[in-house]
């Protein structure tokens, strides 16, 4: 009996991970679209991780409603939605066994002054210190030196000196709160996720997770980083540069949008269409290869 197993079985557990310090745009949907047909296209799952680290940043409300917008869109998720404010114990235990393991220490340095002598690069100042001290302290992670490097389905290779580009890095901030970086690795690791889809602005990011990956003996899952939308004056869309949430009631418009923008080359005819058949028109035709290689796309180009 004729069997399609050659056709692509590598398991494939995908995610989409919103931060809600605001709600969706039009940056974000092409995020989410991109990684959900990029699952679908591989028979994957798409999971859904709300990252909810920095309650002051929130935006009251947003969980709900990016939810709601993923639903009105067709976005549908596998499983349950996963929330990093529920993991503070997993990543605390975690930063202990580092400190423990005097992979990680304590630092009481003020970020203004340290930026204003040293720039962007922590210079390992507080390295040494394991006991926590009086002070209000945040927790770095020991770097070194070696590349880390990896290949990018869209960018291509990609490396960095962890310690002469960035130094030791924060993954507990002085304020308590958990850094992206540690959360993001431990929770992408947890969930299974073998394939990232995000967009070019957390490339330089990359590395400091692939470390931590090492550090961890967790797997390191496939990445792509997409060209990221951006506005008239070229600013990445986002609630600081105030990008406007996409609308519930016209979804069919900006999926068909976001395939253009990604290069999919939807037809014409298939605008207007219902969420869930532009979504099967892009599963269908789904071509990371065609995605634009520049790193960033114009708003005004695409009729939004
Ligand atoms: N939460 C991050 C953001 O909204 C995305 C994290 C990721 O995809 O790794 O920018
Ligand atoms: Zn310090």
């Amino acid at each position: 009996m004729a069997t399609n197993l050659s056709t692509s079985t590598k398991p494939y557990i995908g995610r989409f991970a919103p931060s809600p310090t605001g709600l969706l745009h039009f940056g974000s949907l092409v995020t989410a679209v991109a990684s959900y047909l990029d699952a679908k296209a591989n028979q994957g799952l798409w999971l859904v991780r709300i990252e909810d680290l920095d309650p002051p940043r929130e935006t009251p409300g947003a969980i709900a409603e990016i939810l709601k917008t993923l639903e009105t869109y067709q976005l549908q998720w596998d499983g349950e939605v996963w929330h990093q404010s529920q993991r503070h114990d997993i990543y605390q235990a975690q930063i202990d066994r580092f400190i423990s393991d005097q992979k990680a220490f304590y630092c009481t340095c003020s970020r203004k002054p340290l930026i204003r002598k040293y720039g962007h690069r922590y210079p390992g100042i507080c390295r040494g210190t394991y006991t926590k001290p009086a002070e209000p302290s945040s927790v770095r992670l020991l770097t070194n030196d070696s590349p880390i490097g990896f290949e990018d389905g869209l960018q291509g290779h990609f490396e960095q000196h962890l310690e002469s580009e960035l130094g030791d890095f924060i993954i507990k901030r002085k304020d308590n709160l958990y850094a992206y970086h540690i959360a993001v690795v431990m929770d992408d690791e947890a969930q299974g996720i073998t394939d990232i889809v995000r967009g070019l602005d957390l490339l330089d990011s990359t590395p400091r997770h692939l470390y931590l990956q090492q550090l961890l003996n967790y797997r390191t899952p496939n990445y792509v980083h997409l060209p990221l939308i951006t506005n008239q004056l070229g600013q990445k869309l986002s609630k600081q540069t105030f990008a406007a949430p996409i609308p519930n009631d016209q979804p069919s418009h900006y999926l068909w949008t976001s395939l253009y923008a990604l290069g999919q080359q939807p037809p014409a005819e298939l605008k207007g269409a219902p969420p869930e058949e532009i979504l099967f028109w892009g599963t269908e035709h789904w071509q990371l290869n065609k995605i634009p290689k520049q790193s960033s796309i114009h708003e005004a180009n695409l009729n939004l």
